[in-house]
């Protein structure tokens, strides 16, 4: 699946937020929204009121870019959630969690998702005891999320790890730091992602207009 390569940085700046997609980096004081807290590009410093249509598809840019998912894919969560029972924002956020790239890097194997993506990708990962390569891939209530054994010294994940507490551990996951096991207990509700930056309810009138 592709992905998105470029300047990450300049997503936060066109979002107008810390979408924290650097890892340590977004704490510090390099951090690029820091410094230019305004977008990119020569009018960046230029006041532009946005019209409500583009409120919405900014919106709509800054989940998938907190997610690291291209518009096709994230489309397909769209549509697949309006057709789930509740309400629809919840559920997309809700299926957008449940990926392993996601869970890889909320139990703190990664320090971002994209860091996550890459240690899925090359194969460092076992659910269920069975090698997992596909980041996408939706995790279901109860599923086993482990760093496999030979893997266990890898310096990038050892340091994510070792600076877990500092993001706490949502009540759905459950961490046994000590042997590199986490377990997906069930799809989070809102107020358990710990996004509160996200207006979904924007995202669904994106896409429902
Ligand atoms: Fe965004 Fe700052 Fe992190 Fe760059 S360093 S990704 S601007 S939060």
């Amino acid at each position: 699946m592709a992905r998105y390569i470029g300047a990450v940085c300049k997503l936060c700046r066109r979002e107008g937020t810390k979408l924290f997609l650097k890892g340590e980096r977004c704490y510090t004081e390099k951090c690029s929204y820091t410094r230019r807290p305004y977008p990119p590009g020569q009018h960046g410093q230029a006041r532009i009121k946005l019209s409500e249509y583009a409120i919405r598809l900014r919106e709509k840019q800054k989940v998938r870019r907190i997610y690291g998912v291209l518009e096709r894919q994230f489309q397909k969560y769209y549509f697949d959630a309006a057709r789930r029972k509740g309400r629809t924002g919840e559920q997309m956020l809700g299926l957008l969690e449940s990926r392993l790239d996601n869970v890889t890097h909320r139990l703190g194997f990664a320090f971002t998702r994209a860091q996550a993506r890459q240690v899925v990708r090359h194969g460092h990962v076992l659910v269920n005891g069975r090698r997992l390569d596909i980041p996408s891939v939706i995790l279901r209530p109860g599923d086993k999320v482990e760093i496999r054994p030979k893997s266990r010294e890898i310096k990038e994940i050892v340091a994510s790890l070792a600076q877990v507490e500092k993001r706490p551990i949502l009540s759905w996951l459950e961490l046994d730091k000590a042997n590199f096991v986490g377990t997906f207990k069930g799809l989070p509700v809102r107020d358990e992602m710990n996004e509160p930056a996200i207006r979904e309810q924007y995202v669904v009138e994106y896409y429902s207009r």
